[in-house]
This record gives structure tokens, C-alpha cells and sequence, in this order.
């Protein structure tokens, strides 16, 4: 297939295109460089052997993506969102014009050009603090930030969608706690300053980069009192979203928990990650942070039996993989500087 991937030139986005040029698709990357950079695209090129094309442009412009939905496309991936829950509720209105305006122009651009297929980038966040453990796909969803919140509003407008038209199909993947990162060092999670997330955390406090962890809570109720999240390895997702470009060709509308569905604590992850760095990860135990919750791991029984995919790799390949990536990669991308002083590029220029 020829597929659009809006958002590739980001973490789950690279390693997507470059599972999918390796299944024989041909990828062309729409990202406006928020967070994203054209290293990752040159590494994908790299990785694939394929001269990769880029457009630099802005999902919210409905204009420029018809122009390129135009010159024809299969399929569309959409991993282009603002993720950050704690920026989420400094900025809810950022966040639902970036995630939820710049879904519906990609809707609206698609159904203009007459592409009927959306691979898109859901989270586990919209099932909020769920009764229970492991989490289904017909769980009550309960968002309870600005970031799930859009989650769930994209959702339902893509379900709408489906449902208003037969011909389009879509598959609607929930990723638990995505980690890891390429097994060549080449490409992984740039967190552009100092990460929120937990594994790039440690990364860096392995690398020396920040001084220690700060554990947020000991006190839930979990096997050692620290939060409990589903890993999964990127590389996992990216074949995924290759399986369910696949299930698309028979229509519908799916909605799929991308997990392991195996929960590990925040000082299993810290053992973890010292036993394959060889480096000790100091850590602190203070206040929880808020709207965290105790335990969250998937039931991935759902993807396994309608995309025939499972999860390959475990939490200690997981690490392993970050962290060749964060030694080959100390500062990232660099992006954080190439961000600031690379000049506004017109809408929809190739790269
Ligand atoms: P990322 O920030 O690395 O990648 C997102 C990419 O989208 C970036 O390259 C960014 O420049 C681009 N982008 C953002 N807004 C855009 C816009 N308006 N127009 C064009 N491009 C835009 O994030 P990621 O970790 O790769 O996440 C990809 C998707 O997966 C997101 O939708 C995110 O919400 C979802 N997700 C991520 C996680 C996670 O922990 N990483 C967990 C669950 C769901
Ligand atoms: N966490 C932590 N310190 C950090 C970052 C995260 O203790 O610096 C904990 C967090 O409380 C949660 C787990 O690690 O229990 C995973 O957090 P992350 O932000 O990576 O993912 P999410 O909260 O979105 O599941």
C-alpha cells in the first residue's frame, strides 16, 4: 500500500515506517516538526534503504494535506498528537486544537481525496483508573485529563465516521506504555529536555544525565508499593500497525489494546534497567504525582486474535534497546536546539 504517515518523523512513527518499508509499503512522512525531527527520517531512510519523502506540514492544515492525499494514497497513520498529560492541563486548548482540530482536517482531507482506510494512535489513558485488571477493550473509558480527553473525542469521531460510512475503515490501536527502541541504537524516544515518562527517566539517570529517580509514590496498592504500567516494546508496535494495515482490507472499524499484558513496577523497571546497563540507578521515593493510578495492564487477547499478533520482546530487551539508543545517542536527537533555530518551512514542502 501507499500510505501517509502524519506524525512519523516522532518516536512510534519512525519505527512504524520502518516496519512498514520492510513489509513492501511505500511511505511518505507528513510531520510539522513539533516534536518530531528530519534526523529520524534520515535514519529511516538509512534503516530501509529506501530515500524516504517528507512533507513538512501541519495536520490542522486541511489544505495542504489534500494536496498531498491527492497524489494518492491506500491508507493513512495517524501518530501526529500532542502527548504530554501534565502540559495537557496547562494547555488544554492547545491540546484540542493540535489533536482533536488537526483529526478532524485529516477526516475531512481524507474523505476529499477519497482515502477510506486510518490506522490511528489511541492510548491506554482513556481507560483512566479502571475497576479492574487486566483492562478490556469494552472497559468504561474515563478520561480524566485534557490529553485523554482528546483521545477519546478522536475516537469517537473516527467511530462516526465508520459508522456514517461503510466504505471507510479504521483500526483504532490503545498502546499501554510504549518503550525501547530500534536494536541498532539508531533510532528511539528523544524526549527533547527532560522526560515525563518513566524508561527515558532512567535512561538518563543511567547515563548521568540527571542525578537520581524520583519515585512517584510507594504506597499503592501493588507488590511493592510502587505504580505498575504494561511495557511494550516499540519495535512490537510498529509490526502491529503492519498487521492492522493488513486487517483494513476487510473494512470495519476495530478497536485493539496493544499490551503485553504483563504489568511490571517502577523498581522492577530500575532492576532491569541496571542489570543490562551495569549502572546503578539511584532513586528517591517522593510525593505520588497526581492523576497517577496504582495498576495498568492490558488484555491483548483482542489484537491477538484479529491482527494474529503478540507482543515479542520483554521488559529486559525493552531496556536493553533503550539503552544502546540513549549510549549512541546522549542528547537525543540534538533536537531541542535544531528545533529552535531551524526557520518556519513553508506548508507542504518535500524534503
Ligand atoms: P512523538 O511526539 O514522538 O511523535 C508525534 C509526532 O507528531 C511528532 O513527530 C510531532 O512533530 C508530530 N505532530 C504533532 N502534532 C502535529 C500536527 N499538528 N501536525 C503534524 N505533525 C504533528 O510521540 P509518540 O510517542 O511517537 O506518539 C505517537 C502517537 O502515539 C501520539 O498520537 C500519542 O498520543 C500516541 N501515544 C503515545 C504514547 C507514548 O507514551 N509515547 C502512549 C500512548 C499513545
Ligand atoms: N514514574 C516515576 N518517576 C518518573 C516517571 C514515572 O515514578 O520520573 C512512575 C509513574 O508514577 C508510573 C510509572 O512510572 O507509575 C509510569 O509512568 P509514565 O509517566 O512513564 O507512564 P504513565 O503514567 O503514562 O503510565
Amino acid at each position: 500500500m501507499r500510505v501517509l504517515v502524519c506524525g512519523g518523523a516522532g518516536f512510534i512513527g519512525s519505527h512504524a515506517c520502518v516496519a512498514l518499508i520492510a513489509q513492501g509499503h511505500e511511505v511518505v512522512i507528513y510531520d510539522n516538526l513539533s516534536h518530531g525531527t528530519t534526523s529520524a527520517v534520515d535514519h529511516i531512510s538509512q534503516l530501509s534503504g529506501v530515500d524516504v519523502r517528507f512533507v513538512q506540514g501541519d495536520i490542522r492544515d486541511r489544505t495542504a494535506l489534500e494536496a498531498v492525499l491527492s497524489m494518492g494514497f491506500d491508507a493513512v497513520i495517524h501518530f501526529a498528537a500532542l502527548k504530554i498529560m501534565s502540559e495537557s492541563c496547562r494547555f488544554p486548548l492547545l491540546y484540542f486544537d493540535n489533536n482533536v482540530a488537526g483529526t478532524i482536517a485529516l477526516l475531512q482531507a481524507m474523505q476529499a481525496t477519497g482515502v477510506q482506510r486510518l490506522v490511528f494512535s489511541s492510548s491506554a489513558a482513556v481507560y483512566g483508573d479502571p475497576d479492574a485488571v487486566p483492562i478490556k477493550e469494552d472497559a468504561p473509558l474515563r478520561a480524566c485529563n485534557p490529553y485523554s480527553h482528546s483521545k477519546l473525542v478522536m475516537e469517537r469521531l473516527i467511530e462516526e465516521v465508520c459508522e456514517a460510512r461503510p466504505s471507510f475503515s479504521a483500526a483504532i490501536l490503545r498502546y499501554f506504555n510504549p518503550a525501547g527502541a530500534h536494536p541498532s541504537g539508531l533510532m528511539g524516544e528523544d524526549p527533547c529536555g527532560v522526560p515525563t515518562n518513566l524508561m527515558p527517566y532512567v535512561s538518563q539517570v543511567a547515563a548521568g544525565l540527571q542525578d537520581r529517580l524520583h519515585v512517584f509514590g510507594d504506597d499503592y496498592p501493588t507488590r511493592d508499593g510502587t505504580g505498575v504500567r504494561d511495557y511494550i516494546h516499540v519495535m512490537d508496535l510498529a509490526d502491529a500497525h503492519t498487521k492492522a494495515l493488513e486487517l483494513l482490507r476487510q473494512g470495519g472499524c476495530h478497536v485493539l489494546n496493544l499490551g503485553t499484558g504483563r504489568g511490571y513496577s517502577v523498581l522492577e523497571v530500575v532492576s532491569a534497567f541496571e542489570q543490562v546497563s551495569g549502572c546503578r540507578i539511584p532513586f528517591e521515593i517522593v510525593e505520588r504525582r497526581p492523576g497517577d493510578v496504582a495498576e495498568v495492564w492490558a488484555d491483548p487477547s483482542r489484537a491477538e486474535q484479529t491482527l494474529g499478533w503478540h507482543a515479542q520482546y520483554d521488559l529486559v530487551r525493552m531496556c536493553a534497546d533503550a539503552w544502546r539508543w540513549q549510549s549512541m545517542h546522549p542528547n537525543g536527537y540534538q533536537s531541542a536546539q535544531v528545533i529552535e533555530l531551524r526557520p518556519a518551512a513553508p506548508s507542504g514542502g518535500l524534503h
